[in-house]
């Protein structure tokens, strides 16, 4: 029979069925995928084939997965951590106060999603807490996001504004929530299904397992058709390995510019003749998007640099 991971706790995997029903499933063999170095074999999404086994069921095939999301490991083994497979969309909740959430973490969040080919719609919710001047300044950032191709959807949870839209942009997709704590990710999602409380899921598991925060991504599907990813206590995924003068590919606006660089391996920083630096300065390209280009540009330095040992 076919199905999909919903939730995996280590050694055992729970399947939903094609005929919708739950089956706790087992590995067996191995589940290889070439290229990818991962402490788990199989992941939340997950699309498995499995059978029955002498007192459980057992999983035997894997299918590609369209994509992926990772996380690094702790140590530094180089192994990964596959968080979630096959996901349609990622939501981005963004609230510019309560909490506050920077450009500098969205960018890093779309960069990302980009490499892992997963399209992101920005979700800025709470709208009823800003007044006119906030506004102002939440559509300006808002238009920065449009103009390079990213959709963004202005809601409140709580007052109950736009939330079909959301709903239809939810149904029948696997959909990743993202965004920091208390952005309003669990109240958006129970007003639209009721019967589905993120934060009592949360805490449930947290006081199962004994810890405080959870580091697990579970599947849950909504009422009218689709599901949601949750990866309580996992803020962002990490980019794996970018090659030198890859990020900028992961900024399409960046993308559409460099072609027009004088040197083609130029990383846009003090290159002459760099189109994406002039586009910069033209007002082109945002300057809060740069500046968080220069920013990761950094950190995959200080990476290099461990990686070497110096
Ligand atoms: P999560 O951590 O992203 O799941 O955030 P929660 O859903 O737990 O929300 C955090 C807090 O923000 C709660 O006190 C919610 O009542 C509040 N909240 C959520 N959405 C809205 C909204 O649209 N407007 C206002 N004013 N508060 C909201
Ligand atoms: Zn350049």
């Amino acid at each position: 029979m076919k199905g999909i991971v919903t939730k995996s706790t280590g050694s055992w995997y729970i399947v939903r069925g094609v005929d919708g029903e739950i089956y706790n499933c087992r590995i067996k063999g191995k589940f290889r995928i070439k290229g990818i170095k991962s402490t788990n074999p199989i992941a939340v999404g997950d699309k498995v084939e499995f059978d029955s086994d002498t007192d459980s069921y057992v999983i035997h095939k894997l299918e590609p997965r369209e994509n992926y999301i990772v996380r690094k490991s702790i140590n530094l083994s180089k192994q990964t951590h596959i968080i979630a497979a096959n996901i349609d969309q990622a939501f981005l909740f963004v609230t510019l106060k309560l909490p506050e959430t920077s450009t500098e973490f969205i960018d890093r969040f779309l960069v990302s999603a980009e490499a892992y080919h997963i399209p992101v719609k920005l979700i800025f919710n709470k709208i009823d807490i800003y007044d006119e001047e906030e506004l102002k300044f939440l559509r300006f950032i808002q238009s920065i996001y449009k103009k390079i191709g990213y959709d963004c959807y202005e809601v409140s949870a709580e007052k109950q504004i736009n939330l079909e839209i959301i709903k239809g942009l939810l149904k029948d997709k696997i959909t990743m929530l993202s965004g920091h704590s208390g952005v309003g990710k669990s109240t958006l999602i129970n007003q639209l299904d009721p019967e589905l409380d993120l934060r009592t899921l949360a805490i449930s598991e947290a006081n199962k397992s004994g810890m405080h925060t959870t580091t697990f991504a579970e599947m849950h599907p909504l009422i009218f058709g689709g599901d949601i990813i949750d990866t309580p206590g996992i803020k962002g995924f990490g980019v794996v390995d970018l090659e030198s003068g890859e990020l900028s590919h992961y900024f399409p606006e960046m993308m559409k510019v460099l072609p027009d660089c004088k040197f083609s391996n130029c990383i846009h920083i003090n290159e002459p003749g760099c189109a994406v630096k002039a586009a910069v300065d033209s007002g082109e390209i945002s300057p809060t998007r740069y500046s968080s280009y220069l920013s990761i540009t950094e950190d995959e330095k200080g990476e290099n640099y461990r990686a070497k040992g110096y």
